[in-house]
């Protein structure tokens, strides 16, 4: 029987309080704190076991701590936004609480997505004999354990990773992102990053362009290369990978409006000043978009993100992929959430139960990738979440091609 503090109720948060909830024996005690409770009680309501609310601002150290004495659970989980990390993680430091959440810590006023903050609690956590897990959701999460998973079982050593990020459904908006659209944006309208012979490459934002045909029956879709901060990880935790790129689809009419709204400075992170008030433009166009949270009942199709690895064993040349399919409408009937929230959600429930029950607890800081993938694997295909590996030619290689890029923002 163990506690847990699931800190945010938007999108991910909603899975992580339904998918903990499905698991009654093991997560016995369970309160959903976020900024704003009334969004914590809607979801509470709509559970099969009772769930307590609490009121937090994240972004206040004191806040925090007292909300974690208060209620002295053994695990955070953090789905809030990734300006919280920190702040959450040194609370769990003060009340001695374990920590995981979904996506590296990011300063607000740089988008710059690296682990260096993070990495360097790792002592202050070892001492503390307390476990941080870092980017349990599913890109970053599972597909750090993907590879790891495919590293362990199909090769003596992996040299070149692409992770691919399909979402084939469509939410009939013309403009919404799938989950938090500050963070989204920021994210895309970053420079692209990749990992090439032993550093990062800087290219203009999806400024490379392949077209990938899915596995089954999901389609075939234009595929971007962008920055995502598990290549950070990755690369470094595998230092035999020579080459690792990051892969996500985008449709004509988002990457129209984003540049639309790049251009016209309204995906800017610096505040500006209105009629005498600071605003942040991103922050203000995040107000007017839809809530990744309302997107499940109108989201259709299905979503495939899995990783293509390539690599050596016993001398010969392999190409392994492995992925999921999500269906966009399964889920919500599951939880009342599209598949991007329950495939982000049901990666941070199953962290969370591995560190509780002792199989991923050990103190310091550590990526999903550092621990023995296997429980991580199985749990993904008893929770919702199932996989497949199949094997490829080993000479197939992405179309991919110069696109025009957009300007970069950050
Ligand atoms: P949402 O915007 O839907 O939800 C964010 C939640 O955080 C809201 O409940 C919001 O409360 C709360 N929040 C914001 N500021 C504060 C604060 N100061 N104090 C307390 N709570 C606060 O985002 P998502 O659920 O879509 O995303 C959540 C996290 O998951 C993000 O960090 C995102 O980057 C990450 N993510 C990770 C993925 C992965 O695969 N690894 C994929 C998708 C998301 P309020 O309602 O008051 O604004």
């Amino acid at each position: 029987m163990h506690s847990v503090v699931i800190i945010g109720a938007g999108g991910v948060g909603s899975v992580v309080a339904h998918k903990c909830c499905q698991l009654p024996e093991l997560f016995d005690d369970i309160v959903l704190a976020s900024r704003t409770e009334s969004k914590c009680k809607r979801i509470a309501e709509q559970l099969d076991k009772p769930v307590r609310t609490a009121q937090v601002d994240a972004d206040s150290a004191s806040q925090l701590v007292s909300l974690l004495q208060r209620e002295q659970p053994e695990l955070v989980i953090n789905a809030a936004l990734p300006y919280h990390d920190l702040n959450i993680m040194d609370a769990c430091l003060k009340a001695g609480v374990h920590y995981l959440d979904t996506a590296n810590y990011e300063p607000r006023e740089t988008a710059c997505f690296e682990y260096h903050w993070q990495w360097d609690y790792h002592q202050r956590f070892v001492d503390a004999g307390l476990t941080a897990l870092l980017g349990s959701g599913f890109d970053p999460g599972a597909t750090n354990v993907f590879t790891a998973y495919i590293a362990k079982h199909y090769f003596d050593e992996i040299q070149q990773l692409d992770i691919i990020d399909v979402n084939g459904g469509n939410h009939g908006y013309p403009f919404a992102t799938n989950f938090n659209p500050e963070i989204n944006i920021r994210e895309v309208s970053a420079k692209c990053r990749h990992w090439e012979n032993g550093e990062f490459v800087t290219t203009p934002p999806l400024s490379m362009r392949a077209h990938y045909t899915c596995p089954e029956d999901v389609g075939t879709y234009p595929i971007y290369r962008m920055y995502h901060e598990e290549l950070e990880s990755l690369s470094k935790h595998f230092p035999s990978l020579q080459r690792a790129q990051f892969w996500m689809s985008f449709s004509d009419a988002y990457l129209q409006h984003l540049e639309v709204l790049s251009n016209v400075g309204m995906t800017g992170i610096e505040p500006i000043d209105y009629q005498g008030q600071s605003i942040v433009p991103i922050q203000f166009l995040a107000q007017l978009l839809p809530d990744p949270a309302a997107l499940g009942p109108h989201t259709q199709g299905k979503t495939c993100i899995g990783c293509l690895v390539r690599g050596v064993k016993d001398g010969k040349k392999r190409l392994i992929h492995i992925y999921n399919i999500c269906d966009h409408q399964a889920c919500f009937r599951e939880v009342q959430s599209q598949a991007i929230s329950y495939a982000t959600g049901v990666p941070a429930m199953i962290g969370a139960k591995l560190v509780l029950e002792g199989q991923w607890r050990q103190p310091g800081v550590w990526n999903v990738e550092q621990h023995d993938p296997d429980p991580f694997m199985a749990d993904m295909n008893r929770y919702g979440l199932p996989w497949k590996v199949t094997e490829l030619d080993p000479e197939f290689q992405l179309d991919t091609e110069e696109h025009q890029a957009t300007n970069a923002v950050h």
